[in-house]
């Protein structure tokens, strides 16, 4: 190196979600991150593919041309930039599916559009853009995977309406992998997802937000109440699986905006055992108000998580806290009652120390400046 080159020496830098993740999209695309860049590989028209070799090779361009401190233009001004370290290397441990939109509910929060009835029909008849698992098994052959590691989220719509969801599911469990994390409706039990949740592989993700069968159809659009209540009986039928399952309940203004069915809510978890619960708000109304969410929600959020701990549940906040910057007081609220956690799961409570600590909306985000926006 020259004395200029000596002065001149770039910066290197890496992108952990280059190195690691793989997002299947719903556009038909294979992209390295779902972060609000576009990032610099980016693989189209995935339905006419056979392989993905070629986007393995080209992350693996973009992740040297990091480390020679040149900055592709996708990932410019991208707040997962960071400085290289020798241990950040192409390998794959995040894999997100969103290939699919299709569901069988109409939740009238949902961000897939507007749902309607009609639509569930319509998506009934709509083909899945493309099939994941003969690129999935692709990535194993080519020893890409760190199989321990490996969390596979999936998004999109409702994981039911994938006709070969239990063998996409049964390949990871198959050829290794950490853990899967399943939003679901819980219409349609799946006997897989049991399997999973056993195993202590899995994570069960479900918003019922409500308390009894009025209230959820008019959330939900769909009369199922009892059928999602029976299916979470099942998948709740052992202490490992009751652990690993979530029950989320949003609040939507001037629905279940109210104490009351927070209370019968409760009841259905505790008859279910389930002790990890999420208090979120309606996304619509958070962006209608430009997270400036008015104080009477906030007092709700609060007053319902006081009765949730005093009745032993673990809560979670997560629009409140992640989109609703504006308001300290819930801000301080969650930061103050999570170091507890943290602390009180470190030490006292190793069982769900790893399912809360290490999930993807748990503490390791709420540490982690970058989503703080
Ligand atoms: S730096 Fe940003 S845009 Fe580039 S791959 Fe990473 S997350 Fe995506
Ligand atoms: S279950 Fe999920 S995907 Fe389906 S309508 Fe509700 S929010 Fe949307």
């Amino acid at each position: 190196m020259n004395l200029l080159g000596i002065f001149h020496k770039k910066k290197s830098y890496s992108c952990l979600l280059l190195n690691n993740n793989l997002h299947f999209t719903s556009r038909n695309t294979l992209e390295p991150c779902c972060s609000a860049n576009i990032g610099p590989v980016m693989v189209k028209d995935l339905d006419k593919k056979n392989s993905i070799r070629e986007f393995i090779k080209e992350k693996q361009k973009y992740i040297n041309m990091l480390k020679n401190g040149d900055i592709p233009e996708g990932c410019k001004n991208c707040v997962h930039l960071t400085s290289y370290k020798k241990t950040n290397y192409l390998k794959i441990n995040k894999i997100t599916l969103n290939h699919y939109t299709q569901c069988n509910c109409a939740c009238i929060y949902c961000t897939q559009g507007n749902r309607t009835l009609e639509k569930i029909k319509e998506d009934e008849d709509k083909p899945i853009l493309y099939d994941v698992l003969k690129f999935i098994n692709e990535l194993y052959d080519m020893s890409i995977i760190d199989k321990q590691k490996l969390y596979i989220d999936f998004q999109g719509g409702n994981i039911s309406c994938l006709k070969n969801y239990h063998d996409i599911i049964n390949t990871f469990i198959n050829r290794g992998v950490g853990t899967i994390y399943i939003p679901t409706n819980n219409i349609i039990y799946m006997p897989v997802i049991e399997k999973l949740l056993a195993m202590k592989k899995g994570e069960l993700c479900t918003a019922i937000d409500s308390g009894c069968s009025e209230t959820y159809l008019k959330i939900k659009q769909v009369d199922k109440f009892n059928k999602v209540i029976e299916n979470l009986k099942k998948y709740a039928a052992t202490k490992k699986s009751q652990e690993a399952i979530r029950l989320k309940y949003i609040i939507i203004p001037t629905i279940n905006d109210n104490i009351h069915e927070f209370k019968q809510f409760l009841k259905i978890a505790k008859m279910l055992h389930v002790k990890n619960l999420i208090i979120d708000i309606d996304a619509r109304y958070s962006r209608m108000t430009e997270y400036n969410i008015d104080p009477y929600f906030i007092n709700l959020a609060e007053k319902m998580n006081s009765i949730a701990l005093r009745q032993n549940f673990v809560t979670e906040f997560y629009s409140f806290l992640l989109q609703n910057t504006n308001n300290k007081k819930m801000y301080k609220l969650n930061i103050l009652q999570n170091i507890i956690k943290r602390i009180k799961f470190k030490y006292f409570n190793k069982k769900i120390k790893d399912l809360y600590l290490y999930h993807h909306y748990g503490l390791n985000r709420l540490f982690d400046k970058k989503f703080i926006f």
